[in-house]
């Protein structure tokens, strides 16, 4: 079969005859809160296998500092957190999923304090604390911030005693494999021992994020966008890949890696003051300080821009010292190994790529558009979001869909490795003549592009130069095969960042995350709707 190498179904040669192989019912591609979740579901009637690409503590789930949002207190309502929700995600929320979501959240995260998840009580109950565009505080926490991390390892405790669960860790999966639109399982490879093939009856796809693709981000290195890659060349449908939620507050300091100043600081009082020590918030919106994350990134750009400085600060300088080590303790060790004495120094910060609000299309019941694939976590576009996420709701997410993902795995009980039918897989890649690319270059000039051009603000023709550039690039990439996960990341991120260009390019107006310069306004006559774009009907146009 001869293919244009940018529509090239699977990365690297496959002969399924005589490649290793294992077979599981159900396999789970990521190791964060909605695969840890899912697979613990899928565990109670199957044996279960979960790949991660590094270690499990490697996650978007580990670094989540804020919290989980739900209605916990007897004086909030689901009503109050649906209508939050709802207006975040500006007119393209699915609202039963939200209903769904939102009324599953109490018993799911109580669920997880019997798991042994520490989060921080009051009075005997979960306590909870408030964050930019909710209406009550019903942010749980753990740890003051480390929330994402006390999460996960109560989830990774109890997996690893599940004997029914098996973790492959340093085990990078290449491509999803596919016949007559069945998924089938997974190419991949362990660091020791290579390439090999996992037949499964059942593939959830909990991959995460891809923030990655920016040179400013929040995100671990794991999160490259591996997911909507491989979902794409698998032929899966992916929905507003233009949505990508850019987080206010990074701690900015040149050199240093980006790391994230949680959104609760600004929820208990913190100020976001220019170079000039002005509090600027007031004058882009009512709310200041809390409002919805996009509104509050792009005043930051602005008044950077307005300044002409590379940053902004946060001021906590009116917390009491005590109290904010205790409460923020992570945050707190970070500014101090900076020499910055809160009650005496401004934190500086400035917007970086946080969370992909769009992904691979999913059901209500987690299935995407490929038979026996489900996604579920960051990776998934379950309309929760519309096209904004509000804080904490993704924690929240990966949780629901991640039980429900495992939950219609576990309840077809015929759907075990013993009844798989496996096809004969081959596939052979031409060789290519084609200069070979530095890959690292390629990577971070990506980055820069990525953040230059496809960023916080948008325009139509900055837009179509990344598109031609990443094609460029392609041409010169996507024709190799390579034999490590660094070549694969290169080439999973030059397909994802292509879609989230394009798609943002179909937008043509503003909404939630999306900001069009040239298209400021919502535009609901044209565009209440969601972008889908999938492989067949890109190799159709
Ligand atoms: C700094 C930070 C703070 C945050 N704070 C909050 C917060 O307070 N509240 C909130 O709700 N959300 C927060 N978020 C967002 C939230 O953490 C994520 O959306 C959520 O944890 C995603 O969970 P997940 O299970 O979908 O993916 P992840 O936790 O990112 O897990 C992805 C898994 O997939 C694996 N994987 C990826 N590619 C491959 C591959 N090719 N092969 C094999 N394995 C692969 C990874 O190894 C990893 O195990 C924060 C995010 C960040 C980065």
């Amino acid at each position: 079969m001869t293919e244009k190498s940018e529509f090239r179904r699977y990365l690297v040669n496959i002969d399924s005859i005589s490649a290793h192989q294992l077979f599981t019912d159900c396999l789970v591609i990521g190791a964060g809160i909605a695969g840890l979740r899912a697979a613990l579901e899928a565990a109670e009637h199957h044996r279960v296998i979960i790949v991660c690409k590094g270690k499990a503590e490697e996650s978007n789930t580990f670094k989540a500092q804020g919290g989980i949002a739900s209605v916990l207190d007897k004086a909030d309502t689901f009503e109050s957190h649906i209508a939050d929700t709802l207006r975040t995600g500006c007119g393209i929320c699915d609202e039963a999923v939200v209903d769904l979501v939102v009324h599953q959240g109490p018993e799911l995260v109580e669920q997880l304090l019997e798991w042994g998840t520490e989060f921080d009580l009051s009075e005997n109950h979960i306590a909870a604390t408030l964050e930019g565009g909710h209406s009550y505080p019903r942010v749980a926490h753990a740890h003051g911030d480390e929330t994402g991390r006390a999460i996960a390892e109560a989830l990774l405790d109890r997996v690893r005693h599940n004997p029914n669960i098996r973790i492959m860790e340093n085990f990078f999966t290449i491509d999803l494999l596919t016949d007559n639109n069945k998924c089938m399982g997974i190419i991949g490879h362990e660091r020791k021992r290579g390439p090999q093939i996992i037949w499964a009856a059942n593939t959830i796809l909990a991959t995460g994020g891809a923030g990655r693709l920016y040179r400013e981000t929040t995100n671990p290195e794991v999160a490259t966008g591996d997911g909507i890659a491989m979902a794409y060349r698998a032929g899966a449908v992916l929905r507003d890949l233009e949505m990508v939620q850019f987080h206010p507050t990074t701690l900015y300091i040149a050199g240093a890696t980006r790391a994230l100043i949680t959104e609760t600081l600004r929820g208990e009082g913190a100020i976001l003051v220019d170079s000039k020590g002005r509090h600027f918030m007031k004058e882009y919106h009512e709310a200041a300080e809390l409002a919805p994350r996009d509104i509050v990134s792009r005043a930051i750009l602005a008044q950077m821009r307005k300044t002409e400085s590379t940053h902004v600060y946060l001021d906590v300088r009116h917390f009491d010292k005590a109290y904010f080590a205790k409460r923020f303790p992570w945050i707190n060790e970070l500014v101090e190994s900076f020499d910055i004495d809160i009650t005496h120094d401004l934190i500086p910060v400035r917007p970086s790529a946080h969370y992909m609000v769009g992904g691979v299309k999913t059901d209500s019941s987690a299935k995407t558009s490929v038979e026996n694939l489900y996604a579920c976590g960051e990776i998934a576009s379950t309309g929760l979001h519309g096209a904004n996420r509000l804080g904490s709701n993704s924690l929240l997410e990966g949780l629901v869909f991640g039980k429900i993902a495992g939950q219609e795995v576990s309840k077809n009980k015929r759907a075990t490795a013993a009844h798989l039918k496996r096809p004969i897989i081959k596939h052979q890649i031409p060789h290519s003549d084609r200069t070979r690319l530095d890959t690292a270059d390629v990577r971070n000039s990506l980055r820069a592009l990525m953040w230059r051009n496809v960023g916080i603000t948008r325009l139509d023709q900055p837009l179509s130069e990344a598109q031609e550039i990443i094609r460029f690039w392609q041409r010169y990439v996507m024709d190799k095969i390579f034999d490590s996960p660094a070549g694969w990341e290169c080439q999973n991120k030059l397909t994802a960042s292509l879609l989230i260009a394009q798609s943002a390019q179909q937008r043509r107006e503003s909404r939630g995350v999306h900001y069009r310069r040239d298209f400021p306004k919502i535009d609901d006559e044209n565009f209440k709707k969601h972008i889908k774009i999938s492989r067949k009907s890109e190799e159709n146009q």
